[in-house]
């Protein structure tokens, strides 16, 4: 496995060439559809989920039978690492919004693998910082903006993780996915598609004018995607830089790059 290859993930391409060819006899790579259950939410994780392609909800129960999408993870992420570090059940539910490729790697093969490379450890740290981080902007988001706001945001994270334009979701998934009730959708969706923005045709959603959703999505787009300076160095280095360099050099390697305006963009 080299991260040359077509099929990759922001995680494997961090490791370090020896820890991705330990990994590649346990890696198993599959081909999901939309909206199918990865994870059920209650249960430890029998695998470690490393997306290549598409879009994985993380989704937090909201009683009595409702999950509402808290992040959503693409090629950039991987779901399950920390429950198989902590070897308990994670309440979250995991979902793909997208068809997806995935590579999985049992969670015994993985916590191995953690506990024999230091280098693996960071990236793991390094990758669960930023999903933590994304999480809490998730509950401000939630919190503090409007459902038009957010819906451009949920519909940008979406199209960012996709290969084209058109994302086959019905207003149910959405509402359901951002916690509001379905005729809240009707209306807001209505008005992206008066103005043109949106189409929306028989469970599908063609997105027609991106900037429009750029120019009216809340500053959590742009939040969330921020912290990405975190994996821009691979981490093995900055880890030989922390053991074996001055504290100085270390601490300006941190900020290698000033950070993109506007955020992460993941598509070609
Ligand atoms: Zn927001």
């Amino acid at each position: 496995m080299t991260t040359s290859d077509v099929e990759s993930n922001r995680f494997l391409e961090l490791l370090t060439e020896q820890d991705r060819a330990q990994l590649q006899p346990y890696v198993q790579t599959i081909t999901v559809a939309g909206s199918q259950l990865l994870h059920a939410g209650g249960e430890e994780y029998d695998y470690v989920i490393l997306p290549y392609s598409g879009a994985i909800g993380l989704k937090a129960p909201y009683p009595p039978d409702n999950l509402i999408d808290t992040v959503v993870v693409g090629r950039e992420g991987v779901v399950g690492a920390l429950s198989a570090i902590a070897t308990t059940p994670s309440p979250y539910a995991a979902h793909t919004l997208l068809p997806a490729r995935i590579a999985r790697i049992p969670k015994l093969a993985f916590r191995n693998m953690l506990d024999s490379s230091p280098q693996m450890r960071e990236v793991v740290a390094r990758f669960e910082c930023g999903l933590l981080t994304k999480v809490q902007q998730s509950v401000c988001c939630a919190a503090a903006h409007s459902v038009e706001a957010r819906l451009c945001r949920w519909l940008l994270e979406i199209q960012d993780r996709s290969q084209g334009d058109r994302l086959a979701f019905t207003q149910d998934l959405i509402a359901q996915s951002l916690g509001v009730r379905r005729t809240t959708i009707t209306l807001v969706a209505g008005k992206l598609q008066q103005s043109g923005v949106i189409r929306w045709q028989r469970g599908q959603v063609q997105i027609a004018n991106r900037s429009f959703l750029e120019q009216h999505v809340c500053s959590c787009y742009a939040a969330m995607n921020n912290h990405s300076w975190m994996f821009e160095c691979a981490p093995h280095q900055r880890l030989e830089q922390r053991l074996n360099g001055p504290e100085q050099q270390f601490s300006q390697s941190v900020n290698v790059r000033p950070r993109e305006p506007g955020g992460l963009r993941l598509r070609p």
